[in-house]
């Protein structure tokens, strides 16, 4: 369900346009969704990947420490400055 920035009545999701103030719709909520979703596949692969370099600490079975720190940290950049585009576009 959306809601209308301007006056803040209730839109269904078909409207592009506010019944209350006639004010159109962000079109850019499409994308912060696409954002969203890829934000939270980011974090899920930084803890994943947090996880398994945690687990090369102990267990013979997975990659390499250094490679997994590595992997982590790339992660965790990438995962910060998609989430400071995402607040960039909220604003
Ligand atoms: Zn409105």
């Amino acid at each position: 369900m959306n809601r209308c920035r301007e006056c803040n009545s209730v839109m269904t999701k078909e409207e592009t346009e506010c019944l209350a103030c006639g004010s159109v719709l962000d079109q850019k909520s499409g994308i912060d969704h696409v954002g969203k979703g890829f934000a939270t596949l980011l974090s899920m692969m930084f803890f994943a990947s947090a996880a398994i370099t945690v687990a090369s600490l102990f267990f013979d079975a997975t990659p390499p420490f250094s490679k997994c720190a590595v992997c982590t940290l790339v992660l965790l950049v990438v995962k910060s400055s998609a989430a400071q585009m995402l607040n960039k576009e909220k604003s």
